[in-house]
């Protein structure tokens, strides 16, 4: 898909240059290699997606603030939560945590459909303007708790939640479609495990990934602060 496209082709190469070798010494290296999700990558400009004064650090390997005490994924996390998701390009995915709506942009480069929920206003609102100037036109963002899911547009092919809660929220368990992956930081407010649950002909398996370290998932079925 070319979303994003012009965008890159503006930012004087100097950016286009920072995002390969992102992905090819912070993704690539270390394991995340579907080109799909590499190529997803490599288009989506993430320095639009961090305050003007950061935007020299957006391509670093880390995490940076989005304002509100939030952050930004660091790009690996991105690129190895979405590779655990599996997309072809037919899936209609939530997404809990909006955030800066970074993420957000690599999931509609890779789906059909994306259904994003933030808790903050701000953040949605940010990020919502930051997805229609790039001109992403299949991505929803609703403000509210991303544990309640949204139950107006499930099922839901796959689920992604990119804050850390103490368990899987039942509501997303509920949601997520026959043969749909959900991939989401389970653990304490400070250290979590990427956990990937699959619901395989009704029956809701879960399988442990690695070590993370998320902002907190807030509100019901969450952290209640
Ligand atoms: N994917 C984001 C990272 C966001 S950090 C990015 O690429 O920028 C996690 C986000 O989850 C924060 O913006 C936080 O406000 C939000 N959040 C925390 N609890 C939430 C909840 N219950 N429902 C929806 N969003 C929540």
């Amino acid at each position: 898909m070319d979303r994003g496209r012009g965008e890159s082709e503006r930012d004087d190469g100097r950016y286009a240059r920072e995002r390969d070798r992102m992905v090819d010494e912070q993704v690539a290296a270390r394991g995340v290699t579907d080109p799909r999700v590499v190529a997803a990558l490599r288009r989506v400009p993430r320095h639009r997606f961090v305050q003007e004064a950061l935007q020299d650090r957006a391509y670093g390997d880390h995490p940076l603030p989005t304002g509100e005490e939030q952050t930004i994924s660091q790009p690996y996390i991105v690129g190895l939560m979405t590779s655990l998701l599996e997309l072809s390009g037919r899936e209609k995915v939530l997404e809990v945590g909006t955030g800066s709506g970074y993420q957000t942009a690599v999931l509609a480069e890779l789906a059909r459909r994306v259904c994003s929920i933030e808790r903050l206003p701000r953040l949605a609102e940010r990020a919502r303007a930051t997805l229609e100037a790039l001109g992403y036109d299949n991505v929803w963002v609703r403000v509210g708790n991303g544990a309640l899911g949204w139950p107006d547009e499930a099922p839901f092919d796959r689920i992604i939640v990119t804050a850390g809660g103490p368990g899987v929220p039942p509501p997303l368990v509920q949601q997520l479609a026959d043969g749909g992956r959900m991939v989401l930081p389970v653990g304490s407010p400070e250290n979590q495990v990427l956990t990937l649950v699959e619901n395989v002909g009704g029956e809701i398996r879960k399988q442990a990934h690695s070590d993370c370290k998320f902002v907190k998932l807030v509100g019901k079925y969450a952290w209640e602060s």
